[in-house]
């Protein structure tokens, strides 16, 4: 046998197999006989390392650790895109290649689309079909030799495959190296039980994988690369278009992402931006954009660069939900049902575009699991308008190693785990004794405790429950301190209290008139909003909804026994003793009393006790919002439902019947398009209505 001739022949078949399996993922043979032509390529390898090639598949799994990375000039600097966030900056850009090439401005330009990936952008060099060198892209002038690392990413050929396009004398090939999802989570888990540092996510393990020097390691972690662009190359290539140049490197060997597509115009771009907005979830490495490149190389050519990115390409970005700052303080806040809150204090960070400083941290178990305290360096996540939370610790205070997510009850022994903030057993507020209830802590001097009274008033002031127009905390603060009102009830007296008031700092008789006159209007009130107000603890919008659809009024309610409130809606056993008990305390029925004797008037809104009653076909429909709308705030086009007898969600389920979306959706939309509901916009929305 010509052991030189095997050899050759098996480099050859294997590196062509695996560029069926990995790139194209349309095997022909099976893993077993993959494995065998490997394994005899190794054994004759090893007898005779003489006849060994460069591109062998056996240096995939990595070689000797190295001292430290030598620098490479790239020949063409690998320019970074110019970042678009919004819909008017794409059609901008759009505009401006057109101005560029003198086109009119209704003349469709065609883009070839792609993902934007979330990785680590590498350049790889191939001579005479060889890869040779293999470097990342560092300040985009010099990056770091990685060819060793980069050798044992099986998506990357180690020889060009020259069965369709003729052997290139030179090529320099450009795309991102990924960290698919799971291999970063089974990564993390496995550092968590070696009692090493954590990635923050799959980016830094990608790059973290690369820019190691032992290849042993990289070969371990699972990596992936797409291409999607070239540097120089010789003149054997020819391509008219992008997408023909992306077809070309597959052929080649190169891993080219499927949902490579292409766009007649600008709002086919701004579509494929949607859809893949839409699906971003679904894909199994992490994507931060889509990025939109003029088809045509000629018009590329044309358009050139512009000091650093090029002026054919823009990076359509999506709006960074999250941003990493350092906790300043801990606060701990006391809420109307006791419960001690604590809520970060930031250095003040923007976050899709809004300023953030503050963050929730939920409760002790949630501190404790992910080990925060002040100082730490954390990433800060905000969705639409809910308030932002802490995600995780990147790196605690003093550069400790931090562990997440781990059994933190049984590893106080590892390092810097434990140290985290404690909430105080003592009510921050009124000083009494906190208990531990269930995950929350809890100040239990429930009638006296004055954050708890302020609390429970600002609530029943608040827009969604008796919408008293200018009796916000400041006011209550002010009121409570002076001994003006004690119970939610006092707010109906204040009228006798005139002089009191305009004593206080910061009043003026109008300023008065208007707050005594809001607090007249809200005593016309629909009945579940009342019922709201009251803060009986577990009772949310629509419970309280529920309980005057099945109940009709308060005293419907209050003579419900556990059961009746049990069985006729279902609701848990705590939440029915919750309303129970609340109605057996005289100081709650004493401040009812109070609040009727002062003219409070709820009425119903769902009149008969059956339910049958509302004429609304909204009735008993089950809607979300999401994004802008031009003309209802949030509040008031719930409100509009509800009048109707339809039920407002907050999140997003399979039951919903009407999920209207606004200016600017957000996740609930694309998790809402993913479980097929039923979408409509603000005109189909006030057609509803009406
Ligand atoms: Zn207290």
């Amino acid at each position: 046998m010509d052991i030189r001739k095997r050899i050759n022949e098996l480099t050859d078949e294997v590196n062509y197999h695996n560029y069926l399996y990995y790139v194209l993922e349309d095997p022909v043979i099976s893993d077993f006989e993959f494995d065998k032509l490997l394994k005899e390529l190794s054994i004759l390898e090893e007898k005779y390392p003489e006849y060994a090639r460069a591109d062998s598949p056996t240096k995939r799994v990595g070689g000797e650790p190295i001292e430290k990375f030598s620098q490479i000039t790239h020949r063409i600097p690998m320019l970074s895109l110019d970042n678009t966030y919004s819909k008017e900056d794409v059609i901008e850009f759009d505009l401006k290649v057109k101005r560029f090439l003198n086109l009119p401005a209704d003349k469709d330009i065609e883009y070839e689309c792609e993902l934007k990936f979330d990785g680590l952008a590498i350049e790889l060099i191939y001579e005479n079909g060889l890869f040779t060198v293999g470097s990342t892209r560092g300040d985009g002038i010099t990056g770091e030799d990685v060819t060793e690392n980069l050798k044992t990413i099986k998506t990357i050929p180690l020889r060009l495959i020259d069965k369709i396009q003729k052997p290139l004398k030179y090529i320099e090939v450009r795309g991102e190296v990924l960290m698919d999802k799971k291999a970063f989570k089974k990564l993390n888990e496995q550092r968590l039980k070696d009692n090493m540092p954590l990635f923050a996510n799959p980016r830094n393990a990608a790059a973290g994988s690369i820019r190691q020097l032992d290849s042993k390691i990289t070969s371990e972690r699972n990596l992936v690369m797409f291409a999607y662009g070239i540097g120089e190359y010789s003149e054997e290539l020819r391509f008219s278009t992008q997408f023909e140049l992306m077809q070309k490197l597959k052929l080649l060997g190169f891993n080219i992402n499927k949902e490579t597509k292409i766009a007649k115009n600008i709002n086919e771009a701004l579509d494929y931006y949607e859809d893949i907005a839409a699906k971003r979830e679904s894909f199994s490495f992490d994507i931060d954009g889509v990025v939109i490149k003029v088809n045509d190389i000629k018009f590329q050519e044309k358009l050139g660069e512009l000091s650093k990115t090029p002026r054919w390409a823009t990076a359509y970005k999506f709006i960074a939900k999250q941003a990493t700052t350092v906790i300043r303080d801990i606060i701990v806040s006391v809420g109307r049902t006791g419960v001690l809150t604590p809520v970060a204090v930031l250095n003040s960070v923007i976050i899709g575009g809004v300023e953030v400083q503050r963050a929730t941290l939920h409760n002790q178990d949630e501190i404790a699991r992910k080990n925060i305290n002040i100082g730490d360096t954390v990433l800060v996540e905000r969705s639409g308008d809910v308030i932002p939370e802490v995600v995780k610790v990147v790196k605690k205070a003093g550069g400790v190693v931090n562990f997440q997510d781990s059994d933190y009850k049984n590893s106080e022994s590892i390092g810097g785990r434990g140290n985290y903030f404690k909430i105080p057993n003592i009510c921050p507020c009124c000083g009494s004794v906190a208990v531990i209830d269930g995950a929350a802590v809890r100040c239990i001097n429930e009638l006296a405790c004055p954050c708890q009274i302020k609390a429970s008033i600002v609530h029943f002031a608040s827009k969604r429950a008796m919408d008293i127009e200018g009796l916000g905390e400041m006011l209550v603060d002010k009121f409570v301190e002076n001994k003006l009102i004690k119970t939610v009830a006092d707010i109906y007296y204040l009228h006798f209290e005139k002089e009191n008031i305009e004593k206080l700092e910061g009043f003026g008789k109008k300023s008065i008139e208007n707050l005594l006159n809001s607090i007249e209007k809200s005593k016309n009130i629909a009945y579940d909003r009342f019922i709201f107000a009251l803060g009986i603890r577990h009772v949310g919008e629509h419970i309280a909804f529920l309980l005057i659809k099945y109940f009709k009024d308060i005293e419907g309610i209050k003579n419900a026994s556990i059961e009746d409130l049990n069985s006729k809606f279902g609701i848990g056993e705590e939440i029915a003793k919750s309303i129970y008990n609340f109605f057996r305390l005289e100081s709650n029925l004493d401040v009812i009393s109070k609040l009727f004797a002062a003219g409070v008037n709820p009425h119903t809104v769902v009149s008969e006790k059956t339910g049958q009653s509302a004429v609304s076909p909204l009735y008993g429909k089950h809607f979300l919002f999401t994004g802008t709308l031009k003309n209802f705030s949030r509040d008031t086009a719930e409100n509009a439902i509800k009048e109707k007898g339809a039920i407002a969600e907050k999140t997003v389920k399979k039951s919903l019947d009407y999920v209207v979306a606004g200016d600017e959706p957000g996740s609930k939309y694309t998790k809402a398009v993913k479980l097929g509901l039923k979408i409509i916009g603000e005109d189909d929305f006030m057609k509803l209505l009406n």
